[in-house]
């Protein structure tokens, strides 16, 4: 049996083999990813179940068609097979998420500031990036990775510390617990803006429209009480510059209005 040191130094570099491996899709950035899909996955379901049992699910045909309508042609673009699902959460608060494995929950409120399904689009095709670049799972990997440096350093120096399977698991749990709602690093949101536009253009819908959104969006922030989608998702300047850097370039290569009216 090795030593818990010696294991520790193991599972690290088990951890950074993984980390090597995966890449993001479109981007091509590298990722540290250590959990496995299936894992995430299940722990996605597990968190939409508890979502569908804690928030009031709307029944409006009319609001739920529209954002499975707009949903379904996005996730087509995705090329992932999650059971992909859309619901909308009968609140009037903007917000919007999407768990790992594909579940995707649009408010009421943020609905309503949609003024056409090409910003929905925006909106939607953002958090669906969120699940088919596994952001979700990146940052459960970085806390897992943190936590899992600090007590190998621990080991390091002698200390007695608890047994390795124990610090896993509180990680873990820890990681499972708030995993699936951490808010997503800067780079991530990037990422899945980038994404966001490519799969909304190749489903047909006008990408351009994310400038529109975002700076409607960005007048709303500077309101006294901005919506909950924005304080992690701020419409910076810096956010705008990207999208329209990005704009004329997708647009091109990926927009056709014809394809699916
Ligand atoms: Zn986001």
């Amino acid at each position: 049996m090795p030593s818990i040191a010696l294991r520790a130094v193991l599972f690290c570099f088990l951890l950074a083999l993984a980390a090597s491996c995966a890449k993001a899709p479109l981007t091509q950035r590298s990722q540290f990813i250590v959990l496995p899909e299936s894992q995430t996955v299940a722990m996605g379901l597990e968190a939409a179940q508890q979502v569908k049992e804690t928030e009031p699910l709307s029944s409006d045909p009319a609001l739920t068609g529209r954002v499975r309508r707009v949903g379904e042609r996005i996730a087509a673009q995705t090329g992932r097979d999650y059971e992909w699902e859309f619901n909308v959460i009968d609140e009037d608060v903007p917000n919007a998420f999407a768990l790992p494995g594909g579940k995707v929950f649009v408010y009421r409120g943020l609905l309503g500031m949609t003024d056409s399904d090409d910003e929905l689009a925006v909106v939607i095709g953002h958090e669906i990036a969120h699940a088919m670049a596994r952001h979700g799972a990146e940052r459960m990997s970085v806390q897992l990775g943190t936590a899992l440096a600090g007590e190998a350093a621990g080991v390091a120096i002698g200390l007695e510390s608890p047994a390795m399977a124990q610090v896993f698991a509180s990680a873990y749990g820890m990681a499972s617990q708030v995993g699936v709602i951490l808010p997503y690093s800067r780079t991530q949101e990037y990422e899945a803006d980038y994404i966001g536009l490519i799969l909304m253009a190749q489903a047909g819908y006008d990408p351009g429209a994310a400038l529109v959104f975002w700076r409607k969006m960005m007048q709303l922030d500077k309101g006294s009480a901005p919506p909950a989608w924005l304080s992690t998702h701020p419409p910076s300047q810096d956010r705008l510059i990207e999208l329209q850097k990005d704009l004329p370039v997708i647009k091109g290569k990926y927009y056709h209005r014809n394809q699916n009216d």
